[in-house]
């Protein structure tokens, strides 16, 4: 009984930023670092410049639910943020993880090797004597939302759409999800959904920074012979009832959400559809932080998709990245003023 009460004490919204070191080229370019961390506190110091051309140093600080100073490691940024709400999962939890912030602030390498390490220990967790006897199986999916719309990273880039059922359960139909019999496994589908992410002419980072990465864990209970059959072109073709889920968000580069006046048109829509989901998903975030009735989640496909782990039991992990240059410091405030509204 008191564990069970200690464990749904993990909280339902969680903050986090993490701050990435100065990268060679800012370094040979004498950048400064101008983001200091204290605790949970961090300061920005902004350089600015009087009408009259000399120079101030204007602070900002801010306080989150943790700050991860640049030297923290990819695991303890997993023991901080996803850890916790790992064993929930096994009771009804539906989880969502963001890496939120401009492009080349760290997203991705925050991102990367937390799907791996969740399943570790959900597979760990399957197999201890609680859970040992129920049936239980894990599976993975992993697919994108490119330009509103939502591709396979797992079968080709296959063109998916959305549909919610009676019980306002979404279903992806035609996704893919893998059972993950092994962690070696889900190393091998992340690399393989990585090499699928939309690159266009321009170049990989470039393309990838205007998708959002969507990578889920699925738990779901198996009951011999009564398998829901009813579904053969959804989620649900692979049986089993939904336990709990944890999803990975690599979000698109929050810039790329200013691309609005750009002269090219197909990059001026996609800049729109961005700043529509990263609007969305802050009111969601907000709106499930207030307990209100009324969850804004048809403002984007993004929220849309995530409709079910917005409602019940849910969970929410925020992590914020920012780059420490002085070149990137308003992207780096556009990033915290998001985060402090999220919280
Ligand atoms: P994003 O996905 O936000 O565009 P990336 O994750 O690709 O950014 O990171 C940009 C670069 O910075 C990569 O080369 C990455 O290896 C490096 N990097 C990001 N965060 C860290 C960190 N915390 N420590 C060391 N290197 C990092
Ligand atoms: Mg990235």
């Amino acid at each position: 009984k008191e564990t069970s009460s200690r464990e749904n004490n993990v909280a339902k919204i969680k903050v986090v930023v993490r701050k990435r070191p100065l990268n060679k080229k800012e370094l040979a370019r004498k950048e400064d670092d101008v983001v200091s961390v204290c605790d949970n506190g961090l300061t920005v110091h902004e350089p600015k410049l009087k009408v009259d051309l000399t120079a101030y140093v204007e602070k900002h600080e801010f306080c989150f639910d943790a700050v991860l100073d640049q030297q923290v490691s990819n695991d303890e940024v997993y023991r901080e943020t996803v850890q916790p709400i790992i064993p929930i999962i096994f009771q009804k939890t539906k989880a969502t993880c963001f890496a939120y912030g401009q492009t080349g602030s760290g997203k991705t390498y925050t991102m990367q090797p937390l799907p791996l390490r969740a399943a570790e220990d959900l597979v760990r967790l399957l197999h201890h004597p609680t859970y040992r006897n129920q049936k239980f199986k894990l599976w993975l999916s992993y697919f994108e939302i490119y330009g509103g719309k939502l591709y396979d990273l797992l079968s080709d880039r296959k063109k998916l759409c959305m549909r919610e059922d009676g019980r306002q359960q979404v279903c992806i139909v035609g996704l893919q999800e893998f059972e993950v019999l092994d962690v070696q496994i889900v190393k091998e589908y992340i690399e393989r959904g990585n090499g699928a992410r939309s690159t266009g002419s321009t170049g990989a980072n470039e393309e990838s920074s205007r998708s959002h990465a969507i990578l889920q864990l699925v738990v779901k209970k198996h009951n011999e012979g009564k398998d829901t059959r009813r579904n053969n072109d959804t989620n649900e073709s692979k049986g089993g009832k939904v336990i709990g889920k944890i999803s990975f968000i690599d979000l698109a580069g929050s810039e790329r959400g200013a691309d609005t006046t750009d002269n090219d048109r197909q990059t001026r829509m996609e800049g729109a559809e961005i700043n529509k989901s990263l609007l969305a998903l802050k009111e969601c975030i907000r709106a499930l932080d207030n307990d209100q009735l009324h969850i804004p989640f048809r403002g984007s496909k993004l929220t849309e998709v995530l409709r079910d782990s917005f409602v019940g039991n849910s969970r929410t992990v925020m992590i914020s990245c920012i780059s420490p240059n002085a070149g990137s410091c308003e992207h780096t405030l556009n990033t915290l003023r998001y985060a402090d509204r999220v919280k």
